[in-house]
């Protein structure tokens, strides 16, 4: 009836590249190097999503390889993982997504965040948590060094 999954990403941060985070984009000196836009906690989400229905990874499914998925906004993903998740019978219950950033606080646009993601999975904006933290300056993200995001979902039988 009910099937749980988590994931797990990371992007290094360097100046020159946009930041984009949970289909949002923030104003900042860095962004993410990626092979698609970098939105690392839609690559979490996503991640977990799949990883729910043990179909593997957003590797698999979109490799970083293919030309196809160069600069790639990871809203597309999200929607295909969704659309993925929909064909095996199953709709998102919840998710809870967390950010760890040092910099920029990320509190002022959460709202917009889930709201973002809401309207991308089809729920409603109180199914999505988004959390943002910082490491205290520990560590690659204190040093400004990358940005991580984890995401936990459950999954209900449609
Ligand atoms: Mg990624």
């Amino acid at each position: 009836m009910y099937r749980i999954g988590n994931g797990y990403d990371v992007h290094s941060l360097a100046p020159g590249f946009p930041l984009w985070i949970c289909g949002l984009k923030i104003e900042h000196e860095k962004g993410c190097v990626a092979h698609s836009d970098g939105d690392t906690p839609i690559h979490a989400l996503c991640d977990a999503m799949l990883g729910a229905l043990a179909l593997g990874d957003i590797g698999n499914h979109f490799p970083d390889t293919s030309d196809e998925f160069k600069g790639i906004d990871s809203k597309i993903l999200l929607k295909e993982v969704c659309r993925l998740v929909a064909l095996h019978g199953y709709r998102l219950t919840n998710a809870d997504i967390t950010v760890a950033l040092q910099r920029p606080k990320l509190a002022p646009r959460i709202i917009e965040m889930r709201t973002i993601l809401a309207d991308i999975i089809g729920c409603t904006a109180d199914r999505i948590s988004v959390k943002a933290t910082t490491t205290e300056r520990l560590g690659f993200v204190g040093r400004e060094e990358g940005i991580e995001a984890y995401a936990v979902v459950l999954l209900e039988k449609i």
